[in-house]
């Protein structure tokens, strides 16, 4: 592979501030490239966590700092960054919603710094008793590397998220045992991981674009919708028609937002040829 670029994420960016990372830590990143985004292309629901971590570990460069002690609340943050510097011309994510005051259909463009985010100095660390006063779970920041919980409860997936307690209690099944704990207790634990929870928030406030009431929308941050997905097919065409017009070959090794720029120019050339074409077409000139 030819000369890789990367390029420096400021740790104060991040929702931890870097404050947790020692003070040589540096972490860089470089562009996707179409080899990435042909192994994303095989991303499903149960798989996406995984990929996604292992295009993370590929694009980025650290220093004093290992991949499996970046604090979970960070991940996200790292990920935009990879997505909107790779997809520079696609980079940004399309919602739409039903005005609730309104009824008007909105779509909006949302970029990355839409998203609310609770820096790590907002959130508060405790502890709360739960069995009968027998175990002490603690509010914790959870590593990158560390198992994530989808059990399909939102307030049990927080409490996992958030807290210690999947290293406290040893139990087959967690969910059983949280739901199962008596209400005081459930509440004390939830409203621990409420206070400890930081990181980018699952919604964006925005405005109506007709009535401009203000909106909370929710935003889907599940992995498998965090990068655009670019189909084989397209990716083929773009190779064929960039090698058209170019006579160069698209490198597997290429980053994708290089890709992305040569497509367009490729697509305002075929334009132009097209546009004089019919032209002629339809004005032959005059013969003598
Ligand atoms: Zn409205």
């Amino acid at each position: 592979m030819s000369e890789v670029n990367y390029w420096k994420i400021p740790l104060d960016k991040l929702p931890s501030r870097g404050t947790k990372y020692s003070k040589d830590t540096k972490i860089e990143f470089r562009c996707l490239t179409i080899r990435d985004l042909k192994y994303m292309a095989a991303m499903t629901e149960s798989n996406a966590r995984e990929i996604v971590d292992d295009i993370l570990r590929r694009c980025l460069r650290l220093t004093d700092l290992r991949f499996e002690d970046i604090l979970e609340i960070d991940r996200l943050t790292l990920i935009f960054y990879l997505r909107s510097n790779t997809f520079m011309l696609s980079n940004s994510y399309q919602t739409e919603f039903k005005c609730p005051y309104c009824e008007a259909k909105v779509v909006k463009t949302l970029k990355p710094g839409d998203l609310a985010v609770r820096k790590m100095e907002d959130s508060v660390s405790g502890s709360v008793t739960i069995d009968g006063g027998c175990k002490v779970v603690h509010s914790a920041l959870k590593k990158i590397t560390d198992p994530v919980y989808k059990t399909g409860d939102p307030d049990v997936d927080l409490i996992l998220a958030f807290t210690d307690i999947d290293k406290k209690i040893k139990s087959e099944n967690l969910k059983d045992f949280i739901l199962n704990l008596p209400a005081d207790e459930f509440s004390k634990l939830l409203h621990l991981a409420e206070r400890a929870k930081c990181g980018i928030l699952g919604y964006a406030d925005l405005k109506c674009s007709k009535c401009f009431s203000d909106l909370r929308v929710g935003i889907d941050l599940a992995d498998s919708a965090l990068f655009n997905r670019i189909h084989m097919s397209t990716m083929i065409r773009n190779r064929v028609q960039v090698s058209k017009y170019c006579g160069v070959d698209l490198d597997d090794d290429m980053p994708y937002n290089e890709v992305e720029m040569t497509i367009s120019v490729v697509n305002e050339l075929a334009e132009k040829e097209a546009e004089s074409l019919n032209q002629k077409k339809n004005n032959p000139g005059v013969r003598r």
